[in-house]
């Protein structure tokens, strides 16, 4: 018989963690939903953080950045044109709440 074993041991899916960049098997993989609403998945493709950075990251205050991200065009533009229009935002965002 064949060897099983070369089939690997995942269901062999892997996602890239957005935070760390680290790849995880999806099944250890926490979905993260931009939109703040995980459970309305018509037409959207999730991203992912792995355990650690979902433990670290998502638990803070973020008042406005989900706002902010989308407004840049987080995950819809090339990533050197989201960080120009971010840093733009967040840069407008704090003058005006000074
Ligand atoms: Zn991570």
């Amino acid at each position: 018989m064949a060897s099983i074993r070369s089939v690997r041991n995942t269901t062999g899916e892997e996602v890239v963690c957005i935070a760390c960049g680290d790849t995880i098997s999806r099944s250890d993989a926490r979905e993260y939903d931009k939109y703040g609403d995980r459970w309305d998945r018509e037409g959207k493709t999730f991203e992912y953080l792995c355990k650690p950075c979902h433990r670290d990251c998502c638990h803070q205050p973020r008042t406005g950045l989900e706002e902010t991200l989308i407004n840049a065009g987080a995950g819809e533009t090339e990533q050197p044109t989201f960080l120009r229009q971010y840093r733009r935002l967040a840069a407008d965002s704090q003058q005006t709440e000074s």
